[in-house]
């Protein structure tokens, strides 16, 4: 049957999070447009960018916010968690501070979000291996223990980015179905 392209089943706000340089906004540029940019444009940051994927028979449209620079302050608003129901929280595998940090930001989801919210722990720039400074064994680990999901992504060469996103999408969409 036809279906407009706006026309959609589900919107779910998902948010970016994680320390300052770990790849958030390419991450939403290589999913929603495809694009990648070696100079981190930190302070021109996007509100939010969507992107509609097919699960079953149902197109769910990615409404996925963006921060402009605040993680480096810790100064995220609450406004910015508000009505998320997903969040993907980056670290950068070749910084170990990141991937430390992943439990601050986890608790900033918590303090900020309904307990239902679906987070994926996501280790960004698994394409920089020989500069690798956390492994996925130790990830795993972490990710267990919160009981969340886990992927490697590179938004430089798009491993797992599409990956990452469709199962957060389909998670959410089997929590709120
Ligand atoms: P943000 O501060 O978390 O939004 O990070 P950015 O998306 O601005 O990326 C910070 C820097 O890391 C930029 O120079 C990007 O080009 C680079 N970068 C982002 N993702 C990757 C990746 O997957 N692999 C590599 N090698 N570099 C990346
Ligand atoms: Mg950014």
């Amino acid at each position: 049957a036809y279906r407009a392209d706006e026309d959609y089943d589900y919107l779910f706000k998902i948010v970016l999070i994680g320390d300052s340089g770990v790849g958030k906004s390419n991450i939403l540029s290589r999913f929603t447009k495809n694009e990648f940019c070696v100079l981190s444009k930190s302070t021109i940051g996007v509100e939010f960018a969507t992107r509609s994927i097919r699960v079953d028979d149902k197109v769910l449209k990615a409404q996925i916010w963006d921060t402009a620079g605040q993680e480096r302050y810790r100064s995220i608003t609450s406004a910015y968690y508000r009505g998320a129901v997903g969040a993907l929280l980056v670290y950068d595998v070749t910084r170990h501070s990141t991937f430390e940090n992943v439990e601050k930001w986890f608790k900033e989801i918590r303090d900020h979000t309904d307990n239902k919210i679906v987070v994926m722990v996501v280790g960004n720039k698994a394409d920089l291996n020989h500069l690798r400074a956390v492994s996925v064994e130790d990830a795993r680990t972490f990710a267990a223990r919160e009981r969340t999901f886990f992927m490697e992504t590179s938004a430089l060469d798009s491993t797992n980015i599409e990956n990452a996103f469709t199962e957060l999408l389909t998670q959410i969409y089997h929590v709120v179905s």
